[in-house]
């Protein structure tokens, strides 16, 4: 049988590789450095961590990163393995040696009998030639290839940024103080007149609020993502709020058209408003807030907020440099470009964010591309595992509205707010003792974990092919 040809030896696309291997599939992975480099990378080594050395927290009980590096281990992944073996004492996260770890990858990929890696940059779309595609190319795509992608699909379907608004839990918003309205009560197609969440602030709030943005600590840019100028209509709120004492009011904190239901005979002097993130109706995003506050201010300030006093986010805001799919117009439930099924994409370059769910999306994309090769019909494990929310997250939970537009898809670590909602969530411990406070969001996020790892094993007897070689 042909090769399938991987593009890209970054975390997704060893990741992949490994995987096909695995299986008794041959693979030809093409890496481009030390050809040619990207702004970030410092080495020839496949899965080379290009800033922080941390795989984020290892606790598979209670957090949904955890719960993803206990879904990969169980389907034999080639990065958790070499990751555990070059751990470091980092308390309850998984930090590594990094330069061990990427040797590792290394050695483990370029030893593997079925797969020949090749350097050289990929400068175009792959040639037709080519049956089975996954491109993995992340972040830094090389430009010729970006392009070529571009071409293939539309003008809208990559971004070469992400301008990224906070996403808020939709079950830490007080409901007692915000209401939901459209402003002007305008139903859009497929609204209702009321599909957005309204925060209202007096002037002494709105005030002390845009004092806080101006003073606060914002992170550079990097060298390489200093020459990008700000998109038009996306600026950072600390930016507008620098702009002048109203900028903000006249923009994404505009009061008009909206009557607070609490109290509707006192007009707010300010609104902020949050739309419908996800189809489960869990996540909210800040609309206009994209923002490049540091991460620990941006908690702080955003909290100023009436409403979000005890908001937890599922995502900060940020702007980066990035490459990603509008992955949900795109691409079909199992990665494959709808317009050119041969081509499959994995890791970051489809809209998921980190180490560790871009190689989660290359280890399902080399999962997808076996069953294929093999004559199997590829299976997506269910949304109440990790790999299936943040499937679903990228293939088909993001909700598009109109007056967001079509690029409103924007990148996400794993969070609890992917999964779908417990039927019940827990109001009691295990000695029956009510439960209060915090105490019932880990409950919850305890009864969401157990219930992925328990689905996950499930989907994997029937569907992960157990027989195949074991991980590195
Ligand atoms: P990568 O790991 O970037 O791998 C893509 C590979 O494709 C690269 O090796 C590249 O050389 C190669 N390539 C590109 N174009 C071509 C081509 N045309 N032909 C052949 N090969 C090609 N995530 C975190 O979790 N923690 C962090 O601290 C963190 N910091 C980051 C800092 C920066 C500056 C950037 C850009 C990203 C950061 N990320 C971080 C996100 C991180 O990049 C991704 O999480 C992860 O590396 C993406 O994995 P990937 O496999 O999709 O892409």
């Amino acid at each position: 049988k042909p090769p399938v040809h991987v593009i890209g030896g970054g975390l997704a696309g060893s990741e992949a590789a490994w995987q096909l291997a695995r299986r008794g599939i041959r693979v030809i992975l093409h890496e481009m450095r030390p050809t040619r480099a990207t702004d970030a990378h410092r080495t020839q080594a496949l899965a080379e961590l290009v800033c922080s050395n941390s795989f984020r927290s290892d606790d598979a009980t209670s957090n949904a990163v955890g719960v993803l590096h206990a879904e990969m281990r169980r389907l034999g992944s080639l990065i958790m393995a070499c990751a555990d073996r070059h751990q470091l004492p980092a308390g309850g996260a998984l930090a590594v040696d990094r330069d061990a770890f990427a040797a590792a990858v290394t050695a483990a990929i370029e030893s593997h009998p079925a797969i020949t890696v090749e350097r050289g940059e990929i400068d175009g779309l792959p040639p037709d030639a080519w049956d089975s595609v996954i491109i993995a190319t992340g972040p830094l795509t090389s430009p010729a290839l970006a392009e070529a992608i571009r071409a293939r699909t539309d003008e809208t379907a990559l971004a070469f940024f992400d301008a990224i608004a906070p996403i808020v839990h939709f079950d830490s918003i007080d409901m007692d103080v915000c209401w939901f309205q459209s402003r002007y009560d305008k139903a859009g197609p497929g609204g209702t007149g009321a599909d957005y969440i309204n925060c209202p602030m007096d002037k002494a709030q709105y005030e002390a609020f845009v004092a806080a943005l101006i003073a606060s600590d914002t992170v550079p840019f990097r060298d390489f993502e200093a020459a990008t100028p700000y998109f038009d209509g996306c600026l950072p709120i600390e930016v507008m709020a620098a702009r002048g004492p109203e900028t903000l009011r006249h923009g994404p904190m505009k009061p008009m058209g909206l009557t607070n239901a609490h109290n509707p005979t006192v007009k707010p002097y300010a609104v902020v408003q949050l739309r419908q993130d996800n189809a489960l109706g869990t996540l909210f995003n800040m609309v206009g807030f994209q923002t490049k506050t540091r991460h620990s201010e941006q908690v702080r300030i955003l909290r100023m907020i009436p409403g979000l006093e005890n908001a937890e986010f599922a995502r900060l805001g940020g702007l980066h440099r990035n490459t990603y799919l509008n992955s949900p117009k795109l691409l079909d439930g199992t990665l494959r470009l709808k317009v050119e099924p041969r081509l499959r994409f994995a890791g970051q370059i489809t809209g998921c964010e980190g180490y560790v769910e871009s190689a989660a999306m290359g280890l399902m994309a080399g999962l997808f591309a076996s069953a294929e090769r093999l004559g199997d019909e590829p299976s997506v494990p269910p949304p109440t595992t990790a790999f299936g929310a943040l499937i679903n997250h990228i293939t088909g939970g993001h909700i598009e509205t109109v007056e967001a537009g079509p690029r409103s898809f924007q990148p996400m670590n794993i969070n609890f707010g992917l999964f779908p909602p417990l039927e019940a969530n827990p109001t009691r411990d295990g000695e029956g003792n009510r439960l209060r406070g915090t105490q019932k969001t880990v409950a919850k996020k305890q009864v969401m974990a157990a219930r992925a790892l328990r689905e996950l094993d499930q989907w994997a007897t029937l569907h992960a092919d157990p027989s195949s070689e074991a991980a590195a």
